[in-house]
């Protein structure tokens, strides 16, 4: 693995980094001014002001490796842009890189057909509308995806969609057009063909957005989770992506790519955290020294630049697996980065709460919101003790003699 940088890539992270330092920053205070003024669920002027921006520069898309639609680089180039998108909570979505959309567009890439494309991929990677992935149910245990209930069936050339999701991110935002939607098809079939991944309009008839969800009280308007209702929703049968029944492998391909962007912006955000941490424990004094000078607070620096650094090789290893070995077989180490990544992230944030003492936990700084986003990480896209079970069992595969019975 080639651990410099390439001067593409160099020029792309000083061109990000300077895109940061000039407008996203800034625009911080003016997205949280402008999402409490009004209705919290449009979208915000400062945010179409910084995507526009970002997209005059050419900084637009810098995910999708391998297609000509894409800014052309490996998931290996895009981690160290990524990560330093993910210092800010604002800072993905200017260049059109952000949660669900990223995952959603791949999955569109690759198992769309041609009309779809044209109607969701194109307007997405314009950054005209915003796309939700719907999967995980309230009434069942979503951890493990074969539990879930919602049903699709066929009715002659239609799919009629009835059921209830929950914690479908993005699905609040009126710029949200499309959903993947994943449903039970099959209860016959075996148990990795029993479902499928559906495309719904929003703005289908039948689909309600009961309420969104709030993390810890915040509701990440005007984004934001929803619970969402199907009631005889009726889409045409081709609106199934790859096949009825094909769910999970689309899922398997989804999933990697969605990880691992969520690991390489945990890191960015780790590196903020640090970076206030340090600054207040050198600006401020008690007991007649800086707070860098009491107690264990320079071991407690020094242990955060070695697990962020830690986790920031542990992340670019995935990302040269993906893209030199594929997603597939690089499944174990897209699960060891969804376990370490957001635990260091939350680690190092939690130090940076405790060094500003009260200011740590109020809005005046970002350390409070950065902690509760991170902690979501720990559950979505799959709770850390799933990934853990995946990993565990790769390591023991190793040595299971081939005549043994294996657990599904
Ligand atoms: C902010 C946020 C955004 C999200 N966005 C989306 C989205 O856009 N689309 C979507 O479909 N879903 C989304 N999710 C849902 C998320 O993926 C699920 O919450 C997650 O998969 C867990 O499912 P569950 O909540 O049903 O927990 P359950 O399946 O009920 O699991 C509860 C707990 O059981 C334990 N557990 C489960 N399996 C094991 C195991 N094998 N070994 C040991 N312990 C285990 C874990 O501690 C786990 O946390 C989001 C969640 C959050 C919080």
């Amino acid at each position: 693995m080639e651990f410099a940088y390439s001067p593409k890539v160099q020029q792309l992270r000083e061109r990000v980094t300077a895109f940061m330092d000039t407008h996203v920053y800034a625009a911080e205070a003016v997205f949280d001014q402008q999402v409490s003024t009004g209705d919290r669920w449009q979208p915000t002027a400062i945010m179409e002001e910084l995507k526009a921006k970002a997209k005059a520069e050419g900084l637009w898309n810098l995910f999708l490796p391998e297609s000509e639609l894409g800014a052309g680089l490996t998931n290996l180039e895009y981690a160290p842009l990524a990560e330093i998108m993910g210092r800010s909570l604002l800072g993905p979505e200017p260049f059109n890189c952000s949660a669900p959309d990223t995952g959603n567009m791949e999955v569109l890439v690759r198992y769309a057909n041609e009309a779809q494309k044209k109607q969701w991929l194109e307007p997405l990677l314009r950054g005209e509308i915003r796309s939700a992935f719907a999967m995980t149910e309230p009434a069942v245990a979503s951890s493990d995806a074969t539990n879930m209930q919602a049903r699709a069936v066929r009715e002659g050339d239609e799919w009629v969609i009835n059921g209830t999701k929950w914690w479908t991110s993005g699905a609040c935002d009126p710029r949200c057009k499309i959903m993947i939607f994943m449903g039970l098809t099959n209860p016959d079939a075996p148990r990795h063909q029993q479902h499928s991944m559906i495309l719904v309009p929003t703005d289908a008839p039948g689909v309600k957005i009961v309420r969104p969800l709030p993390v810890f009280g915040y509701d990440d308007a005007p984004h934001g989770h929803a619970e969402v209702k199907f009631e005889n929703v009726r889409v045409p049968y081709e609106n199934v992506l790859l096949g009825e029944g094909r769910g999970f492998e689309i899922a398997q391909g989804r999933l990697g790519p969605g990880r691992i962007h969520h690991c390489m912006r945990s890191i960015g955000m780790a590196e903020r955290a640090l970076e206030l941490m340090c600054k207040r424990s050198i600006s401020r004094t008690a007991f007649g020294k800086p707070l860098a000078r009491l107690g264990g607070n320079i071991d407690i620096i020094a242990d955060s630049r070695m697990e962020i650094n830690q986790a920031r090789l542990l992340t670019l290893n995935a990302a040269y697996m993906m893209d030199t070995v594929g997603n597939k077989v690089a499944a174990s180490e897209i699960a060891q980065i969804k376990v370490v990544a957001p635990n260091v992230a939350l680690r190092v944030i939690d130090r940076a709460i405790q060094m500003h003492g009260g200011a740590g936990v109020s809005g005046d700084f970002p350390l409070a919101y950065m902690y509760a986003m991170q902690r979501t990480l720990r559950l979505a896209d799959g709770p850390d003790e799933v990934h853990r079970m995946a990993i565990g069992k790769y390591e023991i595969g190793k040595y299971m003699p081939r005549d043994m019975p294996r657990s599904k």
